[in-house]
Order: structure tokens, then sequence, then C-alpha cells
């Protein structure tokens, strides 16, 4: 399947994986809304929130509060934003949760390698 979530789930692309585990690859958004932007990505395809199975909502969620824990940690945000798209507001057709920090003061964007240096340090 021609899918780029998959590849990166894959490791065929490369990807700044912050967290993962058996069920889910957690890396930085390509075109991050803030510094930090996470997608949390279950390692097996399903479409949108009609299409995955409970089980991987689960993992899902619960990767959310290990990246929020620490984007938290690492980048001190103000607040977060978990936003999961579907229909034609969704742009990759494999299930995608974003975890998204709030800045009260504006931050300058950094690239993400930048990023996953702070976070991965
Ligand atoms: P959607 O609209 O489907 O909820 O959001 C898809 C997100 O995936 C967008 O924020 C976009 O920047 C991100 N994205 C698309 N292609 C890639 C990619 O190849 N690598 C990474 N890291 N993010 C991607
Ligand atoms: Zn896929």
């Amino acid at each position: 399947m021609d899918c780029i979530f998959c590849k990166i789930v894959n490791g065929d692309i490369p990807s700044y994986t912050i967290y993962e585990n058996d069920y889910v690859r957690c890396f930085l958004d390509v075109n991050p809304v803030e510094n930090g932007h996470t997608l949390i990505v279950p390692k097996k395809h399903f479409v949108d929130v009609n299409d995955i199975t409970d089980e991987y909502l689960l993992e899902v969620d619960k990767a959310s509060k290990i990246v929020v824990k620490l984007l938290d940690e690492k980048l001190k945000p103000n607040g977060f934003r978990l936003v999961q798209n579907n229909g034609n507001l969704q742009e990759v057709k494999h299930y995608h949760l974003h975890v998204i920090p709030s800045f009260i003061k504006k931050q300058t964007k950094k690239k993400p390698e930048k990023v996953f240096e702070l976070l991965t340090k």
C-alpha cells in the first residue's frame, strides 16, 4: 500500500521519533504548527476514527500522555491541543493524533532536527 505513514512506521522513510512502543510511533510533524508538534501514529494501518480498533485507540491515547509529559518537561509550553482529523480535514489517510503544544509567548520556529535534539538530550 502506498501510505506515507506506513513507510515511516516501518522505518522505510526516516522520522524524528521521540517515543515508540509495539503499538505506536510518535514523531515530529514535518510542517509543525508549533515547536514540538508531534504525530502519534498506530503501527497498523487504520484510515480514520471509524476504522481504528478500540485496542489501538487506547494505545494512541496512552501514548499521548507520555508524549505530553515529554514535551512539557523539555519545552515548557503553557498548554496542549490534541487534534485528530477525519474526512475532508484529513490529509494523510492513516489514523493519527496531533499533539500540539501552545505557548503564550510567541516562539520562533525551530527546525525539527533542533527540536528533536532538545527532546532527546
Ligand atoms: P492531517 O491533516 O492528515 O491531520 O495531518 C497530516 C500531518 O502530517 C500534517 O501536519 C503534515 O505536516 C504531516 N506530514 C505529512 N507528510 C509527512 C511526512 O512525510 N513526515 C512527517 N513527519 N509529517 C508529515
Ligand atoms: Zn498506512
